[in-house]
């Protein structure tokens, strides 16, 4: 415990702010070996408790201790099959480092960085060991949405035998991982690598293919002859504030903004058309106070907004977003302006948006969430001048498939039922797993729902016995 963590290293802070590379940097080996030797191996590791998919930390901190990288690699992903991403993305600080003994009286083992290090360690080493496939069952599955629940379930399904095709509605595979998260905090080639192993393992991938609207769940079980169908379409409608002015021309949401940046390359503004109103020396506000809120505005920063300003209702001890990406952003330059709320926004006669009209907040007693409600100011009104504004407030169900399936029981917010222990729905042969089925969540989350549906896909198409959801679901 005299042992120091070992921080770290991180790119500068005013020139990562310019620029979309990533900003950690990752352990060389002889520090993430001191790191590990931080943990105490206690009896009842805490960690594991408290990892969403009982990651084996104490034994894999043991391997990195030993020097054996790879076989602390492979442990790994007997529970976690993307540690490259997680060990990036994971809000380790409320999961495994959160169930810390040593957080108790100072800093927890840096699990999340060990993780990344022993990923990066594989992948960097050429030596990733495919699994092995088991002889062919002759059925075949249709994922729909390839995001990390439908990443997991397909690289679990295929082991077992079985034909596996992942449809995606857009034209990159990976979900929030490509589309929403951006370059600077998860690498595309990192995501780019997992799916190529996936497709050297037999994975069949087809991009552009939107379920509900081009095919049916329907006509892939009767026309396409698909055994099980698993739905993993994430929850990425955006949720807008319901104030005068959002059709307003410079007004995103977070979703859209992302997406424009990260999949049609706003990022490489110098090799493609800027698909996305110019920030550069604009002032740029963003609403909301999560690890999307947080994407957004530390994008527009990078985008070269004059101010990168980030509005959320409550103040930061409610923020939602991790610590890590707090304090980064502040270190780039973004501004914070807390207990504030934006009631209307302001455009000129052609339809362009010039301001925000927003109130001042105070917080009262806590509502539902526990967090303590916020409240308007009497006489507290002010106009901030702005040029974009980027609502990332959170999102709900992706609506198609619902839509197209009348048999599919859904939640009165849309999501689909599924039952939390086997992902079965209400439908023969359909399962339903992530942000589709939680709301939305992690990305650990989501691939633990991806192998709980493989395994409960597997039993289905080896017994074809089929039981009745619960009337409740999850
Ligand atoms: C900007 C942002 C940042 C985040 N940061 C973090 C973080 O740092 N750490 C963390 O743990 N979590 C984070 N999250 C949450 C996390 O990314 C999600 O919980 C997770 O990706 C959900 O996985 P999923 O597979 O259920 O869905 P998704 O990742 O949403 O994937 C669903 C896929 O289905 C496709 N799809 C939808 N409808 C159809 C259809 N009809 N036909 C075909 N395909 C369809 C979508 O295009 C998408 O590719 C973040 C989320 C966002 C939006
Ligand atoms: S709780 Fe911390 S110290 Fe204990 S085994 Fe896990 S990582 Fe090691």
């Amino acid at each position: 415990m005299k042992i120091p963590r070992v921080r770290m290293p991180e790119r500068d802070a005013e020139a990562r702010a310019r620029n979309f590379e990533e900003v950690n940097l990752g352990l060389a080996a002889p520090d993430a070996v001191t790191e590990a030797t931080r943990c105490i191996a206690c009896a009842k590791p805490g960690c594991q408790i408290d990892c969403p998919v009982g990651v084996k930390v104490k034994e894999i901190v043991a391997l990195i201790c030993a020097g054996d990288f790879l076989a602390a690699a492979a442990k790994m992903r007997e529970d976690n099959a993307l540690p490259a991403i997680t060990g990036r993305v994971c809000p380790q600080e409320s999961q495994c480092e959160g169930g810390c003994v040593l957080g108790k009286k100072g800093l927890p083992v840096a699990i999340g960085n060990l993780e990344r290090f022993i990923a990066d360690f594989e992948r960097q080493s050429g030596r990733l060991g495919l699994p092995a496939i088991a002889p062919s069952t002759g059925k075949s599955v249709a994922i729909v949405g390839s995001g990390p629940a439908g990443l997991s379930a397909a690289m679990d399904l295929i082991q077992r035998g079985h034909r596996v095709r992942v449809f995606e509605a857009l034209h990159e595979l990976g979900g929030v991982l490509v589309y929403g998260i951006p370059e600077f905090r998860l690498p595309k080639s990192i995501v780019k690598e997992e799916v190529d192993n996936l497709r050297r393992m037999g994975v069949e991938f087809e991009t552009n293919v939107v379920v509900g609207k081009s095919v049916t769940l329907d006509e892939l079980l009767r026309v396409e002859a698909y055994d099980a169908i698993f739905v993993a379409t994430g929850a990425g409608l955006p949720v807008f504030l319901g104030i005068p002015g959002e059709h307003l021309n410079g007004v995103y949401s977070a979703n859209e903004f992302l997406t424009r940046t990260n999949l049609m390359r706003a990022y490489k503004a110098d090799e493609y058309d800027q698909p996305i109103y110019d920030c550069r020396n604009r002032d740029v506000i963003v609403v909301g106070g999560g690890n999307t809120a947080m994407d957004a505005v530390r994008t527009a920063r990078r985008l070269g907004a004059r101010t990168a300003t980030l509005v959320y209702r409550r103040s930061e001890a409610e923020m939602p977003a991790r610590t890590e990406e707090v304090k980064h952003a502040r270190e780039e330059g973004v501004q914070f302006r807390m207990l504030t709320d934006p009631v209307e926004l302001l455009g000129d006669k052609d339809g362009w948006l010039t301001g925000a009209r927003c109130v001042r907040m105070e917080l009262g007693e806590p509502d539902a969430s526990g967090r303590r409600r916020p409240m308007p100011i009497r006489g507290s009104e002010h106009i901030l001048p702005v040029n974009v504004v980027i609502i990332g407030v959170g999102t709900h169900a992706n609506p198609l498939i619902q839509s197209s399936t009348p048999d599919l029981k859904t939640t009165p917010h849309n999501y689909i039922v599924a039952d939390s222990a086997t992902m079965r729905t209400s439908k023969r042969g359909v399962f339903a797993g992530g942000d589709i089925v939680t709301g939305g969540a992690t990305v650990i989350l989501a691939m633990g729902a991806g192998r709980k549906a493989a395994a409960s896909i597997h039993e289905y198409l080896s017994s074809g016995v089929w039981e009745k959801v619960p009337e409740t679901g999850t």
